[in-house]
C-alpha cells in the first residue's frame, strides 16, 4: 500500500506537467499511472527482505498496460514508477526495444519530465561491454606483436597486427583517453567507428579479467558502470537487460532485487528473450570438432620426446579417454533427437517439421538425463584439456620446447595460444543442451539437429 505523501506526489507531478505544457488531462492515461503505481505499492520491502534472507524468491507484482500510439504512455510509467522507485529505495530499468526509442526517452521524454513535472530525479543510459573501449586491449596494440601474441593467450582471440592508419587511430584514442577528452565510449568518439577499427579494441563479458586487470580503476566500462548504479533511471534497451539476466542479473545493471523493471514495447519480449535464454548444440559439428582433437593429439602421442615425460604422457591419455567419453554421449543423443524430430508434428503442408518445441517447455526426461551426463563429461573434458595446457606451458618454459615447435610444425600441433579456448569451446558445448534447463521452464523449439 504507497503512503499518502507519495500518492500526492505523483498528482502533483502529473498536475504540474499539464499546467507547465498547457495540456489536457487524459483519463487514459490517468488511468495507466494510477494502475501502475498501484501494482508497485504492492511491493514490500520487509516481506522482500525476509524472503531474501531465506533466499526465497517473492515474485513482485506485474502490471500490463496495453495503450495505442500518442496515449502518453512513457509519460505515464514514468509518473507511476519512479516516485515509488525512490520510496523503496530501487532503480527503474526502463528499456525499450529499438535505439531510436532508448535515444528518444534519455534526450527528449526524461529531460522534458524532469524540467516540467517538479520531480527530482537522475538518469542515465546502460551500454553493453561492448561499445566501451578496454585499456588493456588499447595498451596492448599499441605495444607491439609480442602483446599481440599475449591477446591470443589472455582471450583466446587472434588479433592481425593493426596497419598504420589503424594504428594512428588507437594512438589517438589513447591520447584523448589519457587527456580527459573522450571516456572510451563508442559512440561519443568523433567518427563513426567500424567494426574492423572498433573490435580489436573491446572485450566481451568472457574476456574481461574484472579486477584481476590492472587498468580496473580507470576501466571505461566499469566506470560508466558506477554511473548506472547511482542513477534512479537507467534507460536500456529490451536486449541489455536480457542479457544482464542470463548473466545472472546485476552484472551490468543494478540487481534485480533493487530494480523495477518497464519494457516498453514488451510485445517484442518474447522472441527476444529466446534469443537470450535458448540453447542450442550442434551436434555433429561437436562430433567432428572431437574426433579432430582426437586426431590432432594421436600425432602428439606419437612424438618420440613424449615417450619420456610421463607426466605429460598421462595427461595426455586422461584427455583422450574424456574425448571417447564425450563421443559416446554424444553418440547416445543424436538418435534420440532424430527420434523426436521424426515424431514432431507436421506442418501444414503436410512436410514434417524442422522444429519441435516440448510440450508446455517440458524436456523429456530420457533426453535431459541424457544432457546432463554430457554436461558433465565436457566439463571432465575442458578439465583435463587445461591440465594439459599447462603441462606442455610448463615444459615449454622450462626450455624443453624444441620438440612442441618441431611437432607444431610437422603435424599442426596448435600451439600453445589456441589451448585456453578449447575448455571453453568444450563447456559451452556441454551447458547448451536443454538438459542444462530446470525442470518445467519454458523451452524454446529444438532446432534441426545438424
Ligand atoms: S577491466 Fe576488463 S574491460 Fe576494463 S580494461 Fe580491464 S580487461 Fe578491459
Amino acid at each position: 500500500m504507497l503512503p499518502d505523501d507519495i500518492k500526492q506526489l505523483i498528482q502533483s507531478a502529473y498536475r504540474q506537467i499539464l499546467e507547465n505544457k498547457s495540456l489536457a488531462p487524459r483519463y487514459g492515461q490517468r488511468v495507466m499511472i494510477a494502475e501502475i503505481a498501484k501494482s508497485l505499492g504492492q511491493i514490500d520491502p520487509v516481506a522482500e527482505a525476509e524472503a531474501e534472507e531465506e533466499g526465497a524468491d517473492t515474485g513482485g507484482p506485474v502490471c500490463v498496460v496495453e495503450a495505442g500510439t500518442g496515449t502518453g504512455k512513457t509519460l505515464a510509467y514514468v509518473l507511476g514508477a519512479l516516485p515509488v522507485a525512490q520510496y523503496l529505495n530501487k532503480t527503474v530499468i526502463l528499456a525499450t526495444a529499438t535505439v531510436a526509442l532508448q535515444e528518444q526517452v534519455t534526450l527528449k521524454d526524461l529531460p522534458d519530465i524532469k524540467r516540467h513535472s517538479g520531480l527530482e530525479f537522475s538518469y542515465t543510459l546502460a551500454k553493453g561491454r561492448g561499445r566501451y573501449l578496454c585499456l588493456s586491449r588499447l595498451d596492448m596494440l599499441l605495444s607491439g606483436n609480442d602483446s599481440l601474441n599475449a591477446i591470443a593467450d589472455l582471450y583466446g582471440d587472434v588479433i592481425i597486427p593493426p596497419n598504420a592508419q589503424s594504428l594512428a587511430l588507437y594512438e589517438k584514442m589513447f591520447r584523448k583517453i589519457s587527456a580527459g577528452e573522450w571516456h572510451g565510449d563508442r559512440d561519443d568518439w568523433e567518427t563513426l567507428l567500424t567494426d574492423q577499427e572498433w573490435q580489436p579494441v573491446t572485450v566481451d563479458n568472457g574476456q574481461c579479467i574484472g579486477q584481476k586487470c590492472s587498468n580496473f580503476s580507470n576501466c571505461c566500462f566499469y566506470k560508466a558502470r558506477e554511473e548506472v548504479q547511482k542513477a534512479d533511471c537507467v534507460v536500456a534497451n529490451h536486449d541489455l537487460v536480457l542479457a544482464d539476466l542470463a548473466l545472472g542479473g546485476g552484472v551490468i545493471l543494478p540487481a534485480p532485487e533493487d530494480s523495477i523493471y518497464i519494457f516498453d514495447e514488451a510485445h517484442h519480449l518474447p522472441l527476444k528473450s529466446n534469443n537470450h535464454f535458448a540453447s542450442f548444440t550442434r551436434l555433429k559439428a561437436s562430433l567432428g570438432a572431437l574426433d579432430q582433437w582426437r586426431k590432432t593429439l594421436g600425432k602428439l602421442a606419437a612424438d618420440t620426446v613424449l615417450e619420456e615425460n610421463r607426466v605429460l604422457k598421462r595427461e595426455l591419455s586422461a584427455v583422450e579417454q574424456a574425448l571417447e567419453m564425450a563421443e559416446l554421449r554424444l553418440n547416445e543423443i543424436w538418435p534420440l533427437c532424430e527420434q523426436i524430430l521424426h515424431s514432431a508434428e507436421t506442418d501444414r503442408q503436410g512436410e514434417q517439421s524442422q522444429q519441435h518445441a516440448f510440450a508446455m517447455g517440458q524436456v523429456p526426461e530420457d533426453l535431459r538425463e541424457l544432457a546432463d551426463t554430457l554436461d558433465a563429461q565436457y566439463t571432465r573434458l575442458a578439465a583435463v584439456f587445461q591440465e594439459l595446457g599447462a603441462e606442455l606451458k610448463t615444459n615449454m618454459e622450462a626450455g624443453s620446447n624444441v620438440w612442441i615447435h618441431a611437432s607444431a610444425r610437422n603435424t599442426g600441433f596448435p600451439s600453445l595460444a589456441a589451448w585456453p579456448p578449447v575448455p571453453r569451446a568444450a563447456r559451452s558445448c556441454g551447458r547448451s543442451l536443454p538438459g542444462r534447463m530446470p525442470r518445467g521452464r519454458p523451452l524454446g523449439p529444438l532446432a534441426d539437429a545438424e
